[in-house]
């Protein structure tokens, strides 16, 4: 040990130089567990309390302690993190007598393989609540900020890109804020797998269990794809039971209800339906509207509203997709250096919506119409005389005029048996109000768009 080089090494200014350069969250996450050794010729020697932190702080911020020690220490060349010998530890290896061969690269490499980055995108404020997700993301909340673990395990199913992931990293990121020595732990089901499949031809099974077992939370994602793995799965379950039955947390997710998972051990799907399963339904048009404002928002973006009831219309069958539709608007819009108009819009997502040669049916367009005026569908047919009912009534008899060969008549019967002297009469009371109805043009004009494409 160098004492000259000790001397002048200060390492409450090294991390206040590091506290400048990341946010509050990881420094305190994964930079004030760390702890100053020494230095060793040019050197620096760093203890931290687990694999698992040293792995991620050398994947992640490698790059920026160099860097800090470059310029401000300039006689250090390098930094080693060592793993502290706690007393827990050494009981650890104690159970693990029979494999005394177990080397500890198999371990380094269980470790370093199961690190995820969390995307700092997905966390809470980030996300869009609405009827069809209300009930996951309140249970989230609750997992994320409960001492106690009331839902457990927590399983969260819908379909793809409809906010899972999303929601799963929001808990992580909620529960490091509350309590950042808090030791979680998110893998998606298919790592796990491999992790359990390398550590068996590894003889390295037993640092496998602690591995998870020696977590405070442990959630895995996309759990439908362990079906079927019949060693994993028993794996799972021993980790599963120990881990609840100490009341740590364990949040899993899966595109399907734990009662439709296929080919997966009765006890598991049992135990899962001991803690709380909630869905995430298909989105809304309102949910998709609330998701693009927020967006728009975030990134200062000025969208005008009928984009944004556009793009809702438009792609209906996830989030993700949803996000792909309005950033290629976006995009589109700083390299064009164009504004954002409708006509830009339904210009650039003409590819993305899906042709539809099928006929267009009186049904599509009296669904399309109710939900863009935030109306229920029944009430195409009903009598209700208010404002927005009637009109929503007239655009939707006009625009079966003009897209289907359908009578008045025909269209009519359709609209709770009306008689085609009232088809003809909202007809033209529309055709009237196009005359000098900038707002209703645009309605049309996107609900067109979309119902000959849907
Ligand atoms: P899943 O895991 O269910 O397939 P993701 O969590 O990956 O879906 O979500 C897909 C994308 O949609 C992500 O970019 C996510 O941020 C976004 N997303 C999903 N639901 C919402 C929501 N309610 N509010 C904001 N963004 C959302
Ligand atoms: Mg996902």
């Amino acid at each position: 040990m160098d004492t000259a080089y000790n001397n002048s090494f200060s390492w409450d200014h090294f991390l206040s130089c590091i506290k400048s350069d990341l946010d509050l969250v990881s420094y305190e996450g994964w930079i004030l567990p760390l702890s100053f050794i020494e230095i060793e010729g040019s050197t620096l020697v760093i203890e931290c309390p687990s694999m698992y932190i040293k792995n991620w702080v050398n994947t992640n911020y490698k790059e920026i302690i160099l860097n800090i020690i470059k310029i401000n220490f300039p006689y250090i060349k390098d930094f080693i993190i060592n793993i502290a010998t706690s007393p827990e530890h050494e009981i650890k290896n104690d159970t693990i007598d029979n494999f005394s061969s177990l080397n500890l690269s198999n371990e380094a490499q269980i470790e370093n393989a199961s690190e995820i980055k969390l995307n700092p995108k997905y966390t809470f404020d980030n996300f869009v609540v609405g009827t069809p997700n209300e009930f996951a993301y309140n249970a989230c909340k609750r997992v994320a900020t409960d001492d106690k673990a009331t839902f457990n395990p927590l399983f969260i199913h819908g379909g793809v890109g409809l906010g899972k992931t999303h929601l799963m990293h929001s808990i992580a990121w909620e529960i490091k804020n509350r309590d950042p020595k808090k030791q979680i732990m998110y893998v998606t089901a298919e790592k796990f797998m491999s992790l359990f499949v390398s550590a068996l031809s590894d003889r390295s099974v037993i640092s496998f269990k602690e591995l998870f077992r020696s977590k405070d939370v442990l959630m895995i994602d996309d759990f439908q794809f362990i079906s079927g793995k019949d060693g994993t799965q028993s794996e799972f379950f021993h980790t599963l039971n120990s881990l609840v039955s100490e009341g740590k947390q364990m949040v899993l997710s899966a595109d399907r209800s734990p009662l439709d998972l296929d080919r997966i051990e009765e006890r598991i799907i049992s135990r899962l339906q001991g803690g709380l399963s909630v869905n995430i339904s298909e989105t809304t048009y309102e949910l998709r509207l609330g998701i693009i404002a927020a967006k728009a928002k975030n990134m200062s973006i000025n969208l005008p509203y009928e984009v944004m009831e556009f793009i809702a219309h438009a792609v209906t069958t996830n989030v993700r997709e949803l996000e792909g539709a309005f950033n290629k608007v976006v995009l589109y819009h700083q390299i064009m250096n164009t504004p954002i108009t409708l006509n830009m819009a339904m210009h650039v997502l003409n590819e993305i919506i899906k042709h539809n040669n099928k006929p267009i049916s009186i049904e599509t367009i009296q669904k399309k119409v109710a939900e863009h005026y935030n109306i229920k569908l029944a009430d195409m047919s009903s009598t209700k005389k208010d404002k927005v009912s009637s009109s929503a009534r007239h655009v939707a008899m006009y625009i079966s005029k003009q897209l289907t060969n359908s009578s008045l008549p025909e269209i009519g019967r359709k609209f709770g048996k009306r008689d085609h002297t009232t088809v003809l009469y909202s007809v033209r009371k529309i055709e009237e109000r196009l005359r000098k109805d900038q707002l209703l043009e645009n309605d049309i004009r996107i609900l067109t768009n979309i119902i000959q494409k849907s």
